[in-house]
């Protein structure tokens, strides 16, 4: 029993902050599932450096908005690990658009990657969490799913949309002793502010009262946290992780 091991899958761990949450899990001595969709080369990386540490990782590929994919994951993840032990629904997008101008299909794909990857994910971790009666899972949502952003109007209503699944499945799943918890970044220096230009970003860093941007590492301790037993009591909670940018 000493010697057990938890296993979580990081869905959208290649770069940014899925990676972040791979390297500190695996730290802490999880056994932990890179999900990728695309970067094979950078999954496979972070992978290969993982191992060389000594640490139990494997990358496996995945689109998170298609059901046969994720299930095989999960097959996979299972058939290298064991059990599922928790989950985090961290894949996502980001685009600026007038909302005049949005198609149907820019619509789609953000609600297909924040709602129904979660969705898709949630469903294959519930079938080891259910008949152990143990669980954590922590989506990673947004501050513009709590307050909402401009020129990215499918951006904030799909992260509002996973607030609400986060609330709704934690209520659910509580008597079966399964929490789930979300994460809602302030802005966080990844790839995914790579397109936005420097004078935003000092806009957006004098607007945070910690007058800068947050890191990968700093979102993934948190989420490091809600998985933990030190969140053991924590369910169905929005943990604002942005510098004082949105408070209450
Ligand atoms: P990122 O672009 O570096 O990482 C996003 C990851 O999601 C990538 O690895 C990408 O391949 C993966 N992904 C996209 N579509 C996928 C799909 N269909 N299937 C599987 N994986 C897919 O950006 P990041 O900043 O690390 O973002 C991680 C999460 O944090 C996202 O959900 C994002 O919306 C959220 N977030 C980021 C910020 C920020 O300022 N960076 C702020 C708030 C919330």
């Amino acid at each position: 029993m000493g010697d057990y091991k938890n296993t979580i899958i990081i869905t959208g761990a290649s770069r940014g902050i899925g990676k972040a949450c791979a390297e500190i899990f695996a730290e802490e001595g999880w056994q932990v599932v890179i999900g990728y969709h695309k970067s094979e080369v950078e999954a496979k990386r972070l992978e290969a450096s993982l191992l060389e540490k000594g640490f139990s990782v494997q990358a496996i590929q995945a689109d998170v908005t298609k059901q046969e994919e994720v299930k095989q994951m999960f097959s996979k993840a299972r058939a290298t690990f064991g059990k599922v032990d928790a989950l985090v629904n961290n894949a996502g997008i980001s685009q600026f658009r007038l909302f005049t101008d949005m198609t149907e299909q820019e619509w789609d794909q953000m609600f297909d990657i924040h709602c129904k990857g979660a969705f898709f994910c949630t469903q294959c971790a519930l079938e080891d969490m259910i008949s152990s009666k143990s669980g954590s899972i922590v989506n990673v949502s947004s501050m513009w799913g709590q307050v909402g952003a401009s020129c990215e109007v499918h951006y904030s209503a799909s992260k509002a949309a996973l607030i609400g699944l986060t609330k709704a499945l934690a209520k659910e799943l509580g008597p079966s002793n399964i929490r789930v918890n979300c994460i809602a970044p302030g802005v966080i220096e990844t790839d995914m502010m790579k397109s936005v230009s420097g004078e935003i970003k000092q806009v957006l860093c004098e607007e945070t009262p910690l007058m800068r941007m947050g890191s990968a590492q700093e979102i993934a301790k948190a989420i490091l946290f809600l998985s933990s037993e030190k969140a053991s009591f924590i369910t169905g909670q929005v943990l604002g992780v942005n510098g004082g940018f949105v408070i209450g």
